[in-house]
């Protein structure tokens, strides 16, 4: 498998591949110390600063606060320039919040290290608050003369969390700051933590969903660190902790999650190790990234992979269903899900379902153009299920049903909840033990009515887990159903 937006084989829209697409160079970026303050540690917006932020403002590398912009930048590239040849730069205003002055201030500053030959572009990280008009039009006419991209801190978008890290900012106020850069074509990077106190992976991957669709160009991705001296330190023995192999399955569900073409400017953190306490894993970054990529070769997947609810679908079904199985689509439709199933299922058998003729009809058709031989189908209704397969109790591993209309069908037949209900209930004693039933959901009235009453099956003790790759209540969502004495883990979350 080769992902489409990368240069070195990752499974990632990588920061490198989006610069040589844009440059056709090498591009360094120079991290920088502009001297601003924040307005959350200046009493302007509150005081102490994000719980997490060290002394320097989270900018442990950049260059010498003491020293002039020029002096800092040229020190940097010296080091850069003698192991590189023909390198153009980034200037990084990467200390505090880099918008925070008067637009004379920051001409200043910025058009100073503009003037420098090979600067290519200006990165500049800020607060969502630091914004205002007069500095945006700025922006917007320094965006037209060289590559301008704005970092803005998210961290979160949980409340409870942004309350308890003191970012003292809404998640309103993030997402103006967005639209305006966004409707001045300016370059968007959104920064978010993970393990942040108390938060769950759901929440964590809901931030995502959140930067999906606010159609952002990047992302940076961080692990949360604690450093001595920051007021975090005393909640340290307070919340779990993540382990490095924690942490590489939450990124990896993450980036599963992510827009295919959202930039990775960052996928962990880099901590100074003379301050760090917590978690030492993490100056190990090498490992880190090579195990991301590790993790993502395993799981077979990629950036964006579930943004698609059929890969979601497909995958749960690669990782639970042996050649050997045999296996029931209830819905047959135009008998793509059968044909996916019996390629699956090589040694074993597909049953498949429809009270369509013309359903049965084009599943056949597919089925024989690709020389499936081991499948049988069934023109009837799948509340029958259990009556025409009655010798299969006990054998049967997975049933899917893909519900609603037939695809590009003049039909208005579609399943129904009762009928839906009744079927899956009839399956559920086929089922063998570590059998499972997947459904796809979709939110039209009736689709509404159905996954009510699957959901009704927890009182009978059945697991219903769902998953939902966005926060589109127009979107599908994917079911699983088991009994509590099925083998396999669970695939998706209970929500
Ligand atoms: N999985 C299919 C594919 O890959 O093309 C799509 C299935 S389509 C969304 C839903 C199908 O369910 C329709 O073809 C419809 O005829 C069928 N259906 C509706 N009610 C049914 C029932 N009670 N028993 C069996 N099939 C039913």
């Amino acid at each position: 498998m080769k992902f489409n937006y990368s240069l070195d084989n990752k499974r990632y829209h990588t920061f490198n591949y989006h610069l040589k697409k844009k440059f056709n160079n090498k591009v360094a970026k120079i991290s920088l110390n502009a001297g601003f303050t924040c307005p959350n540690i200046d009493g302007k917006v509150g005081y102490g600063g994000c719980i997490y932020c060290s002394k320097s403002g989270s900018a442990e590398f950049a260059g010498n606060i003491e020293d002039s912009l020029i002096k800092q930048f040229y020190e940097i590239k010296e080091v850069m320039d003698k192991k590189w040849k023909n390198l153009k730069y980034i200037a990084y205003f990467q200390a505090h919040s880099n918008t925070y002055a008067s637009v004379d201030v920051l001409k200043e500053k910025y058009e100073s290290i503009l003037k420098i030959k090979d600067v290519v572009g200006l990165f500049i990280a800020t607060r969502p608050d630091c914004i205002n008009e007069e500095i945006i039009n700025y922006l917007s006419q320094l965006n037209k003369r060289t590559y301008l991209v704005v970092e803005l801190g998210l961290q979160t978008i949980h409340d409870k969390t942004s309350k308890l890290i003191n970012r003292c900012h809404s998640l309103s106020c993030f997402e103006e700051a967005v639209k305006k850069l966004k409707q001045r074509n300016i370059e968007v990077v959104v920064h978010i933590i993970n393990n942040l106190p108390y938060e769950t992976k759901e929440m964590m991957l809901d931030t995502i969903r959140y930067v999906n669709k606010l159609k952002v160009d990047g992302i940076k991705i961080h692990m949360l660190f604690i450093s001595k001296n920051t007021p975090i330190e005393k909640l340290q023995d307070k919340y779990h902790i993540f382990s490095m192999e924690e942490y590489i399955d939450i990124v990896c569900d993450q980036l599963e999650l992510l827009d295919e073409k959202i930039v990775i400017h960052r996928i962990t953190s880099d901590p100074d190790i003379n301050t760090l306490i917590k978690p030492t894993w993490l100056v190990n970054k090498r490992s880190i990234l090579n195990n991301i990529d590790k993790e993502l070769l395993k799981r077979n997947t990629y950036q964006g992979f579930n943004t698609s609810i059929l890969n979601r679908f497909r995958q749960i079904i690669i990782n639970n269903i042996n050649e050997s199985d045999i296996v029931v689509d209830a819905t047959t439709g135009n008998g793509k899900d059968c044909l996916f199933l019996s390629t699956i299922v090589k040694k074993g058998f597909v049953f498949g379902f429809d009270i369509q003729e013309e359903a049965i009809n084009k599943t056949t058709n597919l089925l024989n153009k690709n020389n499936i031989k081991n499948y049988q189908l069934f023109l009837n209704d799948h509340q029958n299920i259990d009556k025409i397969l009655n010798k299969y109790k006990n054998k049967i591993s997975l049933v899917v049903y893909n519900l609603g209309y037939l695809p590009k069908s003049k039909s208005n037949i579609m399943t129904k909840k009762e009928s839906t209900i009744n079927s899956i209930k009839a399956s559920l004693k086929l089922l063998n033990n570590k059998g499972f039933i997947l459904v796809v959901a979709y939110p039209h009235d009736e689709g509404k009515k159905e996954k009510a009453e699957i959901y009704k099956l927890r009182k009978y003790n059945y697991i219903v887990n769902e998953y939902k790759n966005t926060t589109n209540d127009l979107a599908p969502v994917l079911l699983e159903i088991k009994k509590q004495s099925c083998h396999i883990t669970p695939q998706l979350t209970e929500i």
